[in-house]
Formats: C-alpha cells, sequence, structure tokens
C-alpha cells in the first residue's frame, strides 16, 4: 500500500505499507481524500514522538463493514478509545489515557490509500457535501467545541488571534454567535478571508481595547503572549494549538486579573456536519492547492509556508 511514513523526523512516501486489518469493530476504508493540518507539520518536527503513517482529516469509503456504512462515504472521529477503563466508563472517551489517535498516537493515519478505524468512530457524509469539503469536517468539528465549553452571546467582545487554517474555521463558527467579532492575524492574504463583519488587525497594530474572550489558535508564543494581553480582567482565554515546546507565561497576573483559561481540542462532528450541510459556512475559498498522493511531498512542503491555508491529498485516481 501506498502511503506517507514519518519516522526519525524524516517522511517518506512508501509503496511497501501493510494493508491495514481492522480489528475488532473496525471498518476498512478506502481514502478518497485528506487535508494537510498544522499537526502534521508537529509531528514532523518531534511535538510528539510518533512512528507511522501520519494524516487525521479525511473522507474515505467504507470497503469492509457492517450494513450500514459499507460502501458509503464516510469520515471519523480521530480518537479511539479503550471503551473499558474508569475514564471511558465516565464517557471522557476523548481522555482516555488507553487511546490511539488516527495519524497522531500509535495508529497509522489517512496519508495513506486505507485506514482502519472503528465502526462507531465513522459519521456518513451526506450527499450534498463534496469530498473535499468534507475533508474540514474533523478541524471543523474543533472549531465547534469552542461552542460546547464556553457560552458566547451577542453581548460579547470576542477577538481570535491568528487567520489561518484553524482561526478561519474558527470566525465562520463564532459569527453565528452574533458576537462582536475580531481577527488579528500576519498574513494579509489569509485576513483577507476572514468572514465579512470581522474587524481585522494586523500583528504590527494591535487592538487597544480588551476582549471578553480570546482565542488563540497560532501555536506560538507571540500569539500566545498577543492573546493574553488582549484578554479583559475576569474574561476567558480558549486555547486551541498546541505549542513546540513549554510556554512562558505569568501565572501570577492570570490569578490576579482571574482568567478563565479554556484547553480545547477535539469537538462534535454531528454538529460539522449539519453545519456544512445546511450550508451556512462556505469553506471553498480555504482550499489552496490538491495534490495526488504521488505528490505528497511537495504537499506537505507547500502547506507549510507562512500563510497558506488547506493543503488536500486527493487519493483517487493516483
Ligand atoms: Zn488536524
Ligand atoms: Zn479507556
Amino acid at each position: 500500500m501506498n502511503g506517507v511514513w514519518l519516522e526519525d523526523g524524516i517522511v517518506s512516501l512508501r509503496d511497501d505499507l501493510p494493508h491495514p486489518i481492522g480489528g475488532e469493530n473496525e471498518a476498512i476504508i478506502r481514502v478518497l481524500c485528506a487535508g494537510i493540518c498544522s499537526t502534521d507539520h508537529g509531528l514532523i518536527s518531534g511535538m510528539f514522538p510518533y512512528v507511522g503513517v501520519i494524516g487525521h482529516e479525511f473522507v474515505g469509503v467504507v470497503e469492509e463493514g457492517p450494513e450500514s456504512v459499507a460502501g458509503r462515504r464516510v469520515v471519523g472521529e480521530i480518537v479511539v478509545a479503550c471503551r473499558r477503563c474508569l475514564v471511558c466508563q465516565k464517557r471522557r472517551t476523548s481522555h482516555c489515557p488507553h487511546r490511539t489517535v488516527l495519524g497522531i498516537t500509535n495508529r497509522n493515519g489517512a496519508f495513506a490509500e486505507y485506514i482502519a478505524l472503528p465502526i462507531e468512530n465513522l459519521y456518513v457524509v451526506p450527499e450534498s457535501v463534496s469530498t473535499e469539503i468534507a475533508t474540514f469536517i474533523e478541524p471543523l468539528a474543533a472549531a465547534l467545541q469552542i461552542l460546547e465549553q464556553v457560552h458566547i452571546t451577542s453581548e460579547d467582545r470576542v477577538l481570535v488571534v491568528g487567520s489561518g487554517k484553524l482561526g478561519q474555521l474558527i470566525l465562520r463558527t463564532l459569527m453565528l454567535t452574533g458576537c462582536a467579532l475580531s481577527c488579528i492575524g500576519r498574513s494579509k492574504r489569509t485576513l483577507i478571508l476572514c468572514p465579512k463583519r470581522v474587524e481585522l488587525y494586523h500583528v504590527e497594530q494591535l487592538p487597544d481595547t480588551q476582549f471578553d474572550i480570546v482565542v488563540e489558535c497560532t501555536g506560538n508564543s507571540e500569539g500566545f503572549k498577543i492573546a493574553r494581553h488582549a484578554v479583559r480582567p475576569a474574561g476567558t482565554l480558549v486555547m486551541k494549538s498546541t505549542y513546540p515546546g513549554a510556554l512562558e507565561i505569568d501565572f501570577t497576573s492570570l490569578v490576579v486579573d482571574e482568567v478563565t483559561i479554556v484547553g480545547s481540542r477535539c469537538g462534535p462532528f454531528v454538529a460539522a456536519i449539519r453545519l456544512l450541510e445546511s450550508g451556512h459556512v462556505d469553506l471553498t475559498a480555504l482550499i489552496e492547492h490538491i495534490f495526488p498522493l504521488s505528490q505528497a511531498i511537495d504537499a506537505l512542503s507547500q502547506s507549510r509556508q507562512a500563510g497558506m491555508l488547506k493543503v488536500l491529498l486527493d487519493m483517487r485516481g493516483d
């Protein structure tokens, strides 16, 4: 099988990977399309130790599975929990200490021709949502997780720090709350893609007001600093990124200002699918390039460039 293998910080295109064997209650999925995410670059640069096929944002067709999903176009939740431990029994499956995570922890990922995932992780993609757009379901769900965690109303002033891939998805979901929304970005070409009505700031001219809720999604310490300074006393700081290395944080000021910090990761797939089906968010402008799997190494280096939005790998017709 063909796929993108990561080992010792080096990614290579391999044609000798074993075809996945589905475990109990798992389906075998032929990948149609997969999205490159900042987490993939984080893995390559050694943020977490991982050896295997990378890639976790995918759309595929179930080749082996029960009737409910066989032959259907699906997306899948990436965390595979043990379903037996105490954490799982308390329904916090995404925090299962024995979990594997597609293309991130102990489970070969989606930059390959086939993957295996439990049937209960799968969601059928509605006909009206194209395969390319459906690759956004996983990161869109992650963006929607903020709305599961923080109550945002039309009274709130909200700032998103970062206008890249994830920031754009977050802006489009926060728009739905009717809040007063602003965005700070470094790249002028991504800032102009922010939805209308979003107040825009370039990193060189920071806002002089503070915000009720600030969402940090840059994944770098400069972004964190901007976010920290922009949140008002007794406000909420939503942390949407992982960071290479340790962040330097002045915790005393966070205590004195009584800032609530919310860590935010994977989110509700059903909501993301409904949102795309309803047509209330348009993500077409966020696709920069589509490469065949055979050009995955080029695709990865393209997607790394500053200000680059979503780069997709298309496994069809390779
Ligand atoms: Zn991702
Ligand atoms: Zn568990």
